[in-house]
Parts: structure tokens; C-alpha cells; sequence
């Protein structure tokens, strides 16, 4: 199987880098796994409105993590879909029933997300049925602690969320937490590659495949990102200051100074990511040597009262 042939049951939809891919699984119990960024989270439903005719009910609504960019559309398919339940990462449950939105991690990212309710824990090691076949649940730390993978083994299709993808790594947020985020990823690699997938459908990008060679390649070169971080991790820390910096402005589009300043200060994450890179230089020199180099690279106009997502 190459990457252009999934199963007619499974359909996905491939977002930008904002939201991430939703996979939406046909027949049995429709299910819609990963839901996408808020700001987007009409354009979900409709996607998924069109795939099922309105004859149908998604029946499921799944998560491998609750990263904004992965569950901000779950409230407004929880609208669409009433009688749908909601499964997430299973040491993740208690927080959404709690909506603690620092556990959550949007408290410390400043990122927002729509509240919703779960009612079903994805447990590693248990199976979950989702659409016509049963998925294996797989813990997958690395970039986020809790995460979960999905893998079908009668089609050889691994569900990866932001634990693969074909070129370059996500933040390793287990890090930046104290963790030991790098040896997790790597070991989450391992566990992709015993599994042996036909085909890996990571959070963001196009889907790839064993028959390519594709994903091969892909786990040498994630090796490679995260050996690199692990022997530079200042690096690790620049990395995902620039790459939380960005999606605020593919979020926002367009800030004022005041507003972009009052973003950051509730955004603690920045803070720690200050003395991970250089704890040598003064927060604000700091600051705005990251925004500089943002806006060398062509992804930020600045003007005198405004930062300008150029994207
Ligand atoms: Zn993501």
C-alpha cells in the first residue's frame, strides 16, 4: 500500500499547520479523530457534514493529544453531533472533566482552545473501535507526555498525532517540563518502527508509506532532529519559542504591540524557553532577538504599532 491508497473507510483530511489532520473513519460508528485549531472549527464540521451526508451521526469524536491545534473543533462537533462521545488520552480525562486549563496545557501556552466535555479514556494497551475496525492505543511521550498513538493492524495504519512526521520533529514539550523528553521521543521511534506501519498519518503533512521507502527515511531523519536536540538543547529551546511565536501569529494574524506584549506575559512557557536558550541575556534583549530573527525569515512584517503575521 502507498500513501495514496488508504482504505475507501478511511478518509483524511489535511489541514494547514495551524490545525492538525483529522482522520475520519467510515462505516460502524463514524469517528473523527483529531478535531483541528478553533479558529478553524466550522470548517471541521463541514468537512465532516460533506463526508457523512446528513443521514449519518459521527458517533465518535477521538484525540492522540489535547494540544489546541488537535482538539479546538471537538466543541463545535459536540454541537453538530450531540449524541457523539468523546474519547480522550486516559491521564487526560480528569483534566478535561475539570477543564484545568494549566494541566491542559493552554494556560502555560496562552493558546486557545474551545471548552468541551469527554466521557471515554483511550487506555494503552486496550483497543478502541473506531468507525469498522478496531485501533490498538499505544502511549506515545515525546512531544507531549500523554499522548496516545493509534495503529490498525489488518491495514497497516498508524495514527502518529505529533509523535511522527515526515520531515522534522514537533516540540519536545516533555522537555521543556523537566522531563526527559528526549529519550521518550526516541523511544516512541523505536516503538513506530517495531509496529511496522504500511502507512503513518502524521499530525500535520501528507500521509506516507512503508512501499516509499518514506517512512524509513523519515524516522532516520526524526533520529537525527532529536539527537541533535538532545546534544544542543538551547537549540531545543530557540526552536520552540519560534515555533510557539508563529502559531500565535497564524492564530492572530495581526497584533499590536500592547496585545502581542500582554500575549506573552501570559504565556509562562516563553519564560522558561528565556533560560533554556540564553539565561545570560536580559528577558526583553532576548525577546526581541527572537522576534528579529522571525522577521528576517519573512514570517513577520513588524511596523511601529503592529506585528504582522507574513505567512
Ligand atoms: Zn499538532
Amino acid at each position: 500500500m502507498n500513501a495514496s491508497s488508504l482504505p475507501d473507510d478511511l478518509r483524511v483530511f489535511a489541514r494547514d499547520w495551524l490545525s492538525s489532520n483529522n482522520l475520519l473513519c467510515l462505516g460502524g460508528e463514524p469517528a473523527l479523530i483529531d478535531t483541528g485549531h478553533v479558529k478553524h472549527a466550522a470548517e471541521t464540521v463541514r468537512l465532516v457534514e460533506q463526508a457523512l451526508g446528513l443521514s449519518v451521526a459521527l458517533s465518535t469524536i477521538a484525540h492522540t493529544h489535547l494540544h489546541s491545534d488537535h482538539c479546538g473543533g471537538t466543541a463545535a462537533l459536540q454541537a453538530a453531533y450531540p449524541s457523539a462521545l468523546t474519547w480522550v488520552p486516559k491521564a487526560t480525562l480528569p483534566h478535561v472533566q475539570a477543564w484545568d486549563e494549566d494541566a491542559l496545557t493552554f494556560g502555560d501556552t496562552a493558546q486557545r482552545c474551545a471548552r468541551f466535555t469527554a466521557q471515554r479514556a483511550l487506555t494503552p494497551g486496550q483497543t478502541v473501535r473506531l468507525g469498522q475496525r478496531d485501533w490498538q492505543i499505544h502511549a506515545a511521550p515525546g512531544h507531549d507526555r500523554l499522548a496516545v498513538l493509534l495503529f490498525e493492524p489488518l491495514s497497516g495504519v498508524l495514527l502518529a498525532g505529533d509523535a511522527m512526521w515526515e520531515h522534522g520533529v514537533g516540540i519536545i514539550f516533555e522537555h521543556i517540563e523537566g522531563g526527559n523528553g528526549f529519550t521518550a521521543f526516541i523511544d516512541t521511534l523505536a516503538l513506530i518502527e517495531r509496529l511496522e506501519p504500511a502507512v503513518v498519518i502524521p499530525g500535520h503533512g501528507v500521509p506516507f508509506a512503508r512501499a516509499d521507502g518514506a517512512i524509513d527515511a523519515a524516522l532516520t531523519r526524526a533520529r537525527q532532529r532529536v539527537a541533535y536536540f538532545a546534544d544542543h538543547p538551547a537549540q531545543h529551546a530557540l526552536y520552540a519559542a519560534k515555533v510557539l511565536l508563529k502559531y500565535q501569529f497564524l492564530d492572530a494574524e495581526r497584533m499590536t504591540r500592547p496585545a502581542l506584549r500582554a500575549w506573552i506575559d501570559n504565556a509562562p512557557i516563553l519564560r522558561r524557553l528565556h533560560r533554556q536558550h540564553r539565561p545570560d541575556l536580559l528577558w526583553d534583549i532576548w525577546l526581541s532577538q527572537v522576534l528579529a530573527s522571525l522577521s528576517d525569515k519573512g514570517a513577520l512584517q513588524q511596523t511601529d504599532i503592529e506585528v504582522i503575521n507574513g505567512l
